[in-house]
């Protein structure tokens, strides 16, 4: 029995889609209570056999959920993720383990919860925030299993009866997709964070949610009156009257804002003083394309090549990932396209690549550290991306550089590979510019000798941050600590921006910080000319940049370096966004 809720039970989670929802709480929980028990030897044969029927049945619904959703143009894109989950329910560790568990007299429930909570532990430890929430698919394909062994119907929110914000543990991607779009006003879920598939769904379908909020299925029940900030990253459960009519105008701006968002899609990104900044977009799934182009991003600033090697178990071949590129450069046209090589590190899902455990995979064998080591693999992408460039305009981008012979390294592969398609006769473009990633203290401390090395810099706030501030990046117990506005920061940025204008290469950012209004500013300021973010980013940032001026973040920028406290910057960064712009820097609430 659920207590009843104070007025004004504000909760904190991750906003990952914006927009204010105001409604009914309808509790879609439907984690099956699993009964772990020993069965006789005799019972064994029969136990895989309900195994095996439940990963039948399971195929099934996926099938049939997958037969729904290419129905729907809209939804057609995230058919992937129903295909990653067709696979993980052919994988090897999750039966095979299960199997051993049963014939080891487990009770099937209890064998496969067992194997989910190794295959748990085993994504904990991966370093990356994006393939460590691809858990989050084990999950779901776990549950769906668990359901069907325990008999729990799915409670749909594919027929909600009324409209309702939906509050979960966690929702599938199925789930999300089998929604009615005209009965969900928002999400709210305990689990989850910008990157899991809730997030993605939830931005392209533009319907707020704040996710990570840890424990509110525990506290809410169906009916209850609840709002959804998620731009703030904000629930507040049974609203005062006084709360309620404040969000009520705040959804009203809101809306009225990102109708007001349309006229800036195909207007200039330009300052009052004239200074024109390209905001380029963000690429991480085939789908992103279609945003870009609807947002009119100019070309794209950072193509996550990872996310070619996922979900499958050999690596994509030169000619597959030439076609992928060139795919990518046909839909961006005149525009150019920065394509940045393997980012990768422990990770389970290119099983042939072989990684082994690391005890600190964030400083281990990641990104150019693994290219240089398995070179192999480096030479078939860098060849592809070459060759891709006679169809467009290619840069190329390495990630997570820490010294200069790292890129040197680099630069004598390309020439080899050069040398190779030209004694084939294969085109490619001559002048390809090469760019590295800015994102280690190292690289920045040594950055003006890095740019004698380059044609430009990439600075990659997310990782910058992690690293500068020795705040991993994806732990919740160390979040207060991960903050862009650390003086720190703004001098690594400041130093980095002032070594790229002084030698004369390109300088862009493309970390999550380049997509946030708030310090769209304090970058112009800085002396950045090139953003980079999620597509959807694009006119907001826009509209922020149209509205104020290079000096005045000039002027900004020299306040805040002033500073000395994280607190103090943020501060004066709301404070002077606000009184510029107060309808869209509201005041939060709490
Ligand atoms: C970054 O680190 O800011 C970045 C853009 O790269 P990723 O998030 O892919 O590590
Ligand atoms: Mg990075």
């Amino acid at each position: 029995m659920k207590t009843k809720l104070a007025e004004d039970t504000y909760l904190v989670g991750i906003g990952v889609s914006s927009g204010i929802a105001i409604g009914e709480a309808c509790l879609v929980d439907q984690r099956p209570l699993v009964d772990q028990s020993r069965i006789e030897a005799a019972d064994v044969e029969a136990e895989l056999q309900r195994f095996e029927q439940a990963v039948e049945r399971a195929r099934g619904q996926l099938q049939k959920i997958k037969q729904a959703v290419s129905r729907q143009k809209h939804l057609r894109e995230h058919l992937y993720i129903l295909d990653t989950h067709l696979l993980i329910l052919e994988d090897e560790m999750l039966l095979g383990e299960t199997e051993k568990a049963i014939q080891a007299h487990m009770n099937a429930e209890g064998a496969l919860t067992q194997v989910l909570e190794q295959l748990r532990a085993l994504f904990d430890n991966i370093d990356d925030e994006y393939l460590r929430e691809r858990r989050s698919d084990v999950d779901a394909v776990g549950e769906r299993l668990l359901r069907i062994l325990t008999g729990v119907s799915e409670r749909s929110i594919g027929n909600l009866g009324r409209k309702s914000l939906v509050v979960a543990h966690d929702l599938s991607p199925a789930e999300t997709m089998q929604m009615d779009r005209s009965k969900v006003l928002g999400f709210i879920t305990d689990k989850g964070g910008r990157t899991s598939h809730t997030a993605i769904l939830a931005r392209s379908l533009d319907i707020p949610a704040v996710v990570g909020l840890e424990s509110v299925t525990s506290m809410v029940y169906d009916g209850v009156p609840a709002i959804i900030d998620g731009s703030a990253g904000v629930v507040v459960l049974n609203p005062s009257e006084a709360t309620f009519k404040e969000y009520l105008k705040r959804k009203q701006t809101y809306e009225y804002l990102e109708q007001d968002l349309v006229k800036y899609y195909d207007l200039p990104a330009i300052t009052r003083d004239h200074v024109s900044i390209a905001l380029r977009g963000n690429l991480e799934i085939a789908g992103d394309i279609e945003q870009a182009r609807k947002f009119f991003a100019q070309g794209i600033g950072l193509y996550r090549t990872e996310f070619l090697y996922l979900g499958r178990t050999t690596p994509p071949d030169e000619d597959e990932q030439y076609d992928a590129y060139c795919e990518i450069l046909r839909q961006i046209g005149d525009e150019s396209v920065t394509i940045r090589t393997l980012d990768i590190g422990g990770d389970k899902f290119v099983p042939e690549l072989n990684l082994e455990d690391e005890d600190n995979p964030a400083m281990g064998l990641r990104a150019i550290r693994f290219s240089l080591y398995e070179e192999r693999l480096f030479r078939i992408q860098l060849r592809a991306i070459l060759r891709a460039s006679s169809c467009g305009r290619v840069k190329i981008l390495f990630p997570m550089i820490s010294g200069v012979a790292e890129i040197r390294d680099c630069r004598e592969i390309i020439d080899e590979i050069k040398a190779e398609l030209d004694g084939e006769g294969i085109a490619y473009d001559h002048d390809i510019e090469i760019g590295v990633m800015i994102e280690t203290p190292s690289a920045v401390m040594i950055a003006p000798l890095l740019a004698r090395e380059v044609d430009f810099f990439s600075i990659g706030t997310n990782d910058l941050i992690q690293y500068f501030l020795a705040v991993d990046r994806g732990n919740e117990h160390v979040a207060y600590l991960y903050d862009p506005m650390h003086p720190a920061i703004i001098r690594a940025l400041k130093a980095t921006c002032d070594a790229a204008n002084e030698a004369g290469i390109g300088i862009s950012m493309c970390g999550e910080v380049a997509g946030e209004p708030l310090y769209s500013l304090i970058l112009i300021g800085l002396g950045f000319r090139e953003l980079s973010m999620n597509p959807a980013c694009v006119p907001r940032v826009k509209r922020v940049l149209r509205q104020v001026s290079q000096a005045e973040g000039k002027e900004l920028v020299e306040k805040l370096l002033l500073l000395a406290t994280s607190k103090e910057v943020s501060t004066m960064v709301e404070q002077e966004m606000r009184k510029r712009l107060p309808e869209i820097f509201a005041q939060p609430l709490i």
